[in-house]
């Protein structure tokens, strides 16, 4: 097909076509129809009204798009946008600019058009006709969305919980969490490293106190794709044991927004002198709320996963993903997820969370996760 001519014509133009004299007087548009050709080359779109349409073609350069800007007209009552194929076009916008309507059409092609308007007859009323052909597909979108999406490189921001003048649960022997904890987030750091589409990030990468929002900051700061916050338990029960992991409830995300909006500078700094007596205290040193019900979706779907792997080199404190209200990972728009790895506070994990086996042990388990995560398009 050779539509050149018929395109050179109106190609770097505006044009003004069909300007009536009545120009006060406000059209009524009642439809947009669109149908393809039996071979899908061509896309005819009629717009139907009450009046002549007036109109103006702005062309746009990379001819890929058309936008139309109809003049003197409104959307009637009825008017309902038509569905686009998304094969064929990636958007289909009108848009109401004073008495105007601006339209647009972008596709996934080069295209050429042509028009014209037909008078009423028994059927139709007034209408405008685009017939649009489509040409070659626009190969250097499809190349470069095939490029993103194969160099697609996931952040994961690796949390150790505490640090500094905050040491987290203490065990028996001394043993303190912020120093385990950073321990296992380094081993995990090291593996993620070797993988081509993960860039693995740090928290803290020493003995250094940080506070919530910090810690947040930064993990948005490098745009994470991923948030995990690394841990270890304690509980008033000795005997307690076993991995566990958290994502925050939308209960807790609702009402700890809240709280946050109406303290902004306080509530990023809960960090108050660890305890040991309060499991429950120590996860809520490091969850903080998420807004968005999607990101808990993702979240529970990634924790899963974790969990899952966790399963298979350590006991486990709850089968399922808890979900707990705390003030947590402050962001709404990156999936967070708080892993417990064992009990300090149970002498026989406390001597296990020093092994090296064991922190290595848990780090593959996460990252193994990690990659299933990503495999399966979760983040
Ligand atoms: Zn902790």
């Amino acid at each position: 097909m050779n539509y050149s001519n018929i395109f050179k014509y109106f190609l770097y133009g505006l044009l003004v076509l069909g300007l009536s004299s009545n120009a006060n007087s406000i059209n009524d548009l009642n439809k947009i129809r669109t149908s393809f050709d039996n071979n899908q080359k061509k896309v005819r779109i009629v717009f139907d009204a009450s009046k002549k349409i007036e109109f103006q073609i702005k062309n746009s350069k990379n001819q890929s798009q058309i936008n139309i800007n109809l003049k003197n007209i409104r959307t009637n009552k009825n008017f309902s946008k038509p569905s686009i194929d998304k094969k064929y076009f990636k958007k289909f916008i009108l848009r109401k600019i004073d008495n105007n309507l601006d339209f647009e059409l972008v596709t996934n092609y080069k295209i050429q058009y042509k028009y014209f308007s037909l008078k009423p007859n028994n059927n139709y009323g007034h209408r405008l006709v685009f017939d649009i052909y489509l040409g070659k597909k626009k190969s250097t979108n499809t190349k470069e969305k095939k490029k993103n999406s194969t160099k697609k490189i996931f952040v994961i921001a690796i949390d150790a919980g505490h640090g500094g003048k905050d040491p987290g649960a203490i065990g028996r022997r001394g043993t303190k969490e912020k120093d385990i904890v950073l321990l296992i987030a380094k081993r995990l750091h090291k593996l993620l490293k070797k993988e081509k589409n993960i860039k693995p990030i740090l928290i803290r990468n020493k003995d250094s106190y940080l506070s919530l929002r910090q810690r947040i900051n930064k993990a948005r700061r490098y745009k994470a794709d991923l948030f995990l916050s690394i841990h270890a338990n304690a509980s008033k029960n000795r005997k307690a044991r076993g991995s566990s992991v958290y994502v925050l409830s939308q209960h807790g995300a609702t009402s700890e927004q809240a709280k946050w909006l109406a303290n902004k500078e306080n509530s990023s700094d809960l960090l108050g002198g660890a305890s040991i007596d309060d499991k429950d205290q120590d996860v809520a040193q490091v969850l903080l709320d998420l807004s968005q019900s999607v990101t808990i979706e993702t979240s529970l779907k990634a924790s899963s996963i974790i969990l899952k792997k966790l399963k298979k080199i350590s006991k486990l404190q709850f089968n399922s993903t808890e979900q707990a209200g705390f003030v947590v990972l402050k962001s709404p728009d990156i999936p967070s997820v708080l892993i417990e790895t064992a009990f300090l506070s149970n002498p026989k994990e406390e001597k296990k969370l020093k092994t090296k086996k064991f922190q290595k042990n848990i780090a593959k388990a996460v990252k193994d996760a990690i990659l299933e995560i990503i495999r399966k398009g979760i983040i």
